[in-house]
């Protein structure tokens, strides 16, 4: 199916909670012979890197995902950067036993405290978006070792100050910009316990099935702040892994006060293989975003690789 015969359905979607600096998430919706897919990199991405967002729409769209292996996946829940009360308040509310903090700013140590507070049996991650420096990091991790921490996702950028803090400090380690920006599949096993794989930005669930067997590390799948239409992806690459994952990032969808599809949210701290949603009859098209859409997503075409290359 060519580019131009596929339907565009620019969406806003606002978010419960500002994440990732966003209060509304942008996107686009794209039809291909079995449905839709989401295409929606962020604003910093270029076009190579949209490439892959834009190649995991199409293998959604046009109904190519493997079978899957199992129907139900366990998942984290997600805890912003928020005030440590109201941290506190969403650990408990989610009734999830995997619970992912984000840390780096300067109420990082006080939400995690608040939290494990009220969840002193539950698996606590915290993720960091390479923000401190080696330093920071071997200070902090220290300081958050006796809170039990699962792992902690990216504390520092580069792979030389990942391996350095990885003998300095007894919490596990998890790679997620090591893999999903730097695309390091190769060498993250020297410097990362956990592999955080994301669909959409390595290019649709085939893709993220080679980059889980290349990276030779656990899996914990995640959502790359998908509406639930993109959050089916990543569910279904989930679902298709031959070992079971860790519990995963893809409860993520309590984060929208919108969505494109019937929201796909976590029950009893899991969520179900959803088939392949269809835009919801309310969906809101933001037609004054189409232009810009459609700009970007034949600027991405230009870059695709082959469906089922890691490009
Ligand atoms: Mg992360």
């Amino acid at each position: 199916m060519k580019l131009r015969e596929r339907q565009l359905l620019p969406f806003r979607l606002p978010l419960r909670t500002p994440f990732r600096g966003l209060t509304v998430r942008r996107g686009c919706l794209i039809s291909g012979t079995h449905g839709w897919g989401e295409f929606a990199p962020f604003d910093d991405y270029s076009d190579g890197q949209a490439s892959r967002w834009l190649a995991c729409a199409l293998e959604q769209a046009d109904g190519l995902w493997p079978q899957p292996v199992r129907r139900r996946v366990g998942v984290n829940a997600i805890i912003p950067a928020v005030e440590p009360d109201a941290a506190a308040a969403m650990a408990l509310s989610s009734r999830c036993s995997t619970l992912k903090i984000k840390v780096g700013d300067a109420m990082g140590y006080r939400r995690v405290a608040a939290v494990r507070e009220v969840a002193p049996t539950a698996a606590l991650r915290v993720d960091v978006n390479g923000a401190w420096d080696l330093d920071t990091a071997i200070t902090e991790l220290r300081r958050l070792a006796p809170l039990v921490i699962e792992y902690a996702e990216q504390p520092v950028r580069s792979p030389a100050d990942m391996r350095a803090l990885r003998s300095a400090v007894d919490v596990p380690l998890a790679a997620d910009e090591s893999i999903r920006i730097d695309r390091l599949f190769d060498e993250v096993a020297g410097f990362a316990d956990v592999a955080v794989l994301k669909v959409a930005p390595l290019g649709g669930v085939r893709a993220t099935l080679d980059v889980a067997q290349r990276v030779g590390l656990p899996v914990v799948v995640s959502s790359a702040l998908d509406s639930s239409l993109g959050l089916a992806a990543s569910v279904a690459a989930a679902c298709c892994l031959p070992d079971t994952p860790g519990d995963c990032g893809l409860g993520t969808g309590v984060l929208f006060a919108q969505d494109t599809a019937v929201p796909l949210l976590p029950t009893d701290a899991s969520v179900d293989f959803p088939g392949y949603p269809h835009p919801a009859d309310a969906l809101e098209v933001a037609e004054q975003d189409l232009a810009e859409w459609s700009g970007r997503l034949e600027r991405a075409a230009a870059h695709l690789t082959p469906p089922g290359q890691i490009g």
